[in-house]
């Protein structure tokens, strides 16, 4: 009998049950070879294969295009705050960042350690509840690239269009969008997402890149940092994670059983509105959010009275509805709803809330 819970983690999230069950399955005996994925060879003939679907599939999933590379690395997202510019900056040069948030704020800092940043636009002005319009964007002539970030985990914004940046590199940090609904790669000369939201398990970071941009690095970039090592290497300059990069391969193929990303985009979508449409029909929960730039995949939301936030979490964890409470910068609550949460998991959460407004509200 399964006694899994429904989890709104921002990450390590939430994975497909069924992905689960076929990784436990072949955990001691992959595919009759007698042994499992993390006792292969990363040069083995089964685990060379492994990996090639994997990367099919996510291009797949994404039409990516031909002249894209597909890179599975490890350092996690923030590791690419560094690696972006040292791969794209040059020397001493000059990158634009939009500031949205706690994690473009991160990507900001790192990459100003390698050149100069120019913070083109900010949601400071707005206290972080909206996106500026790109009207608002100082742009400068000289940048190698632009960075953002499409959905900021934490503050719960989201881009639901993408910027025009001309014919400089649009950089983003995908970490927590990737994978929920169809994107044109196309318009992106970098897309950089760390897996354990909606990709897999954690220990790895997808970075899809542009084949023009490569071999660019600064002088000092450390080998293993190098897009153009890692390309050339097929991801595998060194020893790489080998069971996240299996474990993500078996939720691609779970993701083109479901449909496709056409299809998350309609659960997804149905699942956001049922959240805020309960956020917004109660006296008790309120998100600050500019309604057209609200998060898809993570939902933060408080209630009137923050003493109540206790007993919320305590009655949510009783029914099963586990990792709500808000990041530990920000406070209050927040559901993250990845493609892995199901509608029913959403369900539960938003007849809870009504539940529990009626006894405190
Ligand atoms: N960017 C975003 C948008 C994130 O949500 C996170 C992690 N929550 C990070 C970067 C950092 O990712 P990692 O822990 O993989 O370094």
């Amino acid at each position: 009998m399964s006694k899994r819970v429904f989890n709104f983690c921002a990450g390590p999230a939430a994975l497909p049950e069924a992905v689960l069950q076929t990784a436990q399955a072949e955990l001691l005996d992959w595919q009759g070879k007698g042994l499992s994925v993390m006792e292969m060879s990363h040069r083995s003939d089964e685990f060379v294969g492994i990996a090639e679907r994997a990367e099919q599939d996510l291009r797949d999933l994404l039409a990516v295009p031909s002249d894209y590379k597909v890179l599975f690395l490890q350092g996690g997202a923030s590791q690419q705050f560094a690696q972006i510019p040292l791969n794209l900056l040059g020397e001493g040069g000059s990158a634009d960042y939009i500031d949205t948030g706690i994690w473009s704020r991160k990507a900001i800092e790192e990459a100003s350690r390698y050149g100069h940043v120019n913070v083109a636009a900010s949601a400071k002005g707005y206290d972080y509840f909206a996106i500026p319009g790109q009207n608002e964007w100082q742009l400068s002539a000289d940048a190698a690239y632009v960075h953002y970030t499409p959905n900021e985990t934490i503050g719960g914004l989201e881009f639901n269009w993408i910027p025009d940046v001309g014919d400089k590199p649009l950089v983003a940090d995908m970490s927590s969008t990737i994978l929920s609904r169809p994107l044109d790669v196309s318009r992106f000369g970098l897309i950089y997402a760390g897996a354990q939201k909606n990709i897999g398990p954690s220990g790895l970071v997808v970075v899809i890149i542009r084949e023009d941009l490569l071999g660019k690095a600064h002088s000092r970039c450390p080998t293993m940092l190098d897009y153009s090592v890692a390309a050339a290497n097929g991801s595998m300059y060194n020893t790489p994670p080998t069971f996240a990069w299996y474990l993500s391969g078996l939720i691609f193929q779970w993701l083109r059983e479901q449909g496709g990303l056409e299809a998350m985009q309609r659960i997804n979508d149905a699942k956001q509105r049922k959240l805020y449409a309960a956020i917004d029909a109660s006296e008790l929960y309120t998100n600050p959010i500019n309604v057209a730039d609200r998060s898809w995949m993570n939902v933060p939301f408080r209630l009137a009275d923050d003493r109540l936030d206790k007993p919320f979490l305590a009655g949510a964890e009783e029914r099963g509805l586990l990792n709500l409470k808000g990041h530990r910068s920000v406070g209050g609550m927040r559901a993250s709803i990845y493609n892995a949460v199901p509608e029913a998991a959403v369900d539960a959460l938003v007849a809870y809330m009504a539940e529990f407004e009626k006894q405190h509200g």
